[in-house]
């Protein structure tokens, strides 16, 4: 053996000189092994969940190294369990005489040693040195002992750095969200935010929002980088059996594969996809959406990755949450109680939006003003309930029979606006023929069918013609005029 008890200046300073971390590691590992006949040497990581992946080896070829470490993975050998258990060197001067050993076949190990190193009372790596041939003794170890403290600040001050500077930028990460949050107009805008920082903060390819519908029990697809424009507006039903983002919505907790081939279930989104982590958006105890993750590397995301992404979901998750419940409740604002039809205030709006539109495209845009002859007599006569219901039943009937596109507004007590897009003066007599037939053999009661009023005002491209929906209220009480012109004369009418 050659003598280690000292660390050769120079090879001391190669090995501070390396420029990563990684490399002045694997440095001091090729001198452990050119130090000591006939043995490999390994540096094995540990997380925090113990799970294992190996760092830098010399002596075994990294293609045996990683099917050890599945294994490993699978069920840790006892010196390891041990190792971490006890934070203490394991020495094995033959393993033969150790009925726990783990042999690999082809391998013919004859001692070994395991140095922990600790980092705030935790075994985060440990240095395996294994003989064949020959065997250890304790003074080897003690010989070894400079070498392995060298090993140790160095990974100690490496993870220190690397723990505090991930913890950092997933804070500041966590900050930046929240300002997006306290920016964003709506649900929608916030949402984007929150994709294009995680994609450019984190570095990710692949990100992906969705929320939870609770009308077609999916998961609809709200905003997304990376993935082809053929999945805008996806909805995944939960009710699947594939699909990483179902499955964590489902289980209520992140899902992450480090490697899809591996994954029954993986439903497959971007070619050459290899590793997915689905985050649940929580709120209140609920989730209500999934921030998905991919890459097209395997095992691109980290244990260390998903805890610190989960409290961004959580955030992400309580202020899309409340931002949805604002958004509802300002819908609900602008929406009649009794009918669920716009309310008066949601008119200026609509008014100005559509006749926007219309002069941008040039189209015709119509305005209808619809009152209810005589209505008063129906809540004298029958009540105010059934005088209600007929007001419900009145605007469900409209809304049937009108496009996605037209709305209906309540403008008055028993006066309703329909703003009818892309619709002439010709088209709008029509459509208020077959409207007349619906409502009259639909909105009925004890009187009999309920008859209504109605003026058309109707403009081509330009709206500079005053105010239409005056012009219709105003047409609308003529028509009004000459209904009770005819029904004095004739009762019957
Ligand atoms: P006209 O033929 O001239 O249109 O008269 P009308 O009897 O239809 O009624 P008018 O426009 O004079 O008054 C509308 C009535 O509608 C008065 C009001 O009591 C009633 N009303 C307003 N809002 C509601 C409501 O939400 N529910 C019920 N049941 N009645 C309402
Ligand atoms: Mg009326």
């Amino acid at each position: 053996m050659k003598n280690t008890t000292l660390i050769r200046a120079d090879e001391l300073e190669r090995i501070l000189l390396e420029t990563t971390a990684r490399k002045a590691v694997q440095r001091a590992v090729d001198l452990i092994a050119e130090s000591i006949p006939s043995c490999s040497v390994t540096v094995l990581g540990v997380d925090i969940d113990h799970h294992v992946h190996f760092d830098a080896a010399n002596g075994i070829a990294w293609s045996v190294l990683r099917k050890v470490e599945v294994s490993f993975n699978q069920d840790l050998p006892q010196n390891i369990l041990d190792i971490i258990r006890e934070r203490e060197t394991c020495f094995i001067e033959d393993v033969g005489s150790y009925p726990q050993w783990r042999r690999r076949s082809a391998s013919e190990v004859f001692s070994y040693v395991g140095f922990p190193i600790v980092l705030d009372r935790r075994v985060v790596s440990i240095i395996n040195v294994q003989t064949s041939r020959r065997k250890l003794k304790p003074e080897d170890i003690e010989a070894l002992r400079p070498l392995i403290h060298l090993i140790s600040l160095i990974i100690a001050r490496y993870l220190k750095e690397q723990q505090s500077a991930n913890r950092e930028k997933f804070l500041s990460l966590l900050h930046e969200t929240t300002l997006d949050g306290h920016r964003a107009a709506s649900a929608m805008e916030f949402m984007n935010a929150v994709v294009k920082r995680i994609a450019g903060r984190l570095g990710y390819q692949y990100v992906a929002l969705l929320l939870y519908d609770d009308e077609t029990e999916s998961l609809v697809l709200h905003s997304q980088k990376g993935y082809t424009s053929e999945y805008e507006g996806l909805a995944l039903s939960i009710h699947d059996r594939v699909g990483v983002v179902v499955r964590a919505f489902r289980l209520r907790r992140p899902v992450n594969i480090a490697d899809v081939r591996t994954c029954s279930y993986y439903r497959r989104a971007i070619p050459g996809g290899r590793s997915d982590l689905a985050l649940p958006l929580m709120a209140g105890g609920k989730v209500i959406g999934v921030l998905n993750l991919e890459s097209k590397k395997a095992g691109a995301f980290s244990r260390e990755d998903v805890r610190n992404l989960t409290p961004l979901a959580a955030g992400v998750g309580l202020m899309l949450a409340s931002m949805q419940i604002k958004q509802l409740l300002r819908e609900q604002a602008l929406l009649d109680g009794l009918t669920g039809a716009h309310n008066r205030r949601a008119m200026e709006g609509i008014v100005a939006e559509e006749l926007e539109r219309a002069r941008r495209h040039a189209h015709d845009l119509s305005f209808v003003m619809l009152d209810i002859d005589e209505f008063k007599s129906i809540n004298d006569r029958l009540g105010h309930a059934e005088g209600d219901r007929v007001l419900e039943t009145l605007v469900a009937v409209l809304r049937k029979s009108l496009r996605i596109i037209d709305k209906v507004i309540r403008y008055g007590g028993d006066e309703f606006l329909l703003v009818l897009p892309e619709t002439s003066q010709r088209e709008t007599e029509l459509l208020l023929e077959r409207l007349r037939t619906c409502v009259g053999a639909q909105v009925l009661t004890a009187m009999g069918a309920v008859h209504c009023s109605v003026g058309i005002a109707t403009v081509r491209g330009d709206p500079d013609g005053g105010d239409l929906v005056q012009l219709a209220d105003k047409r609308m009480y003529r028509a009004k005029a000459v209904y009770r012109a005819r029904l004095a004369e004739d009762p019957g009418y």
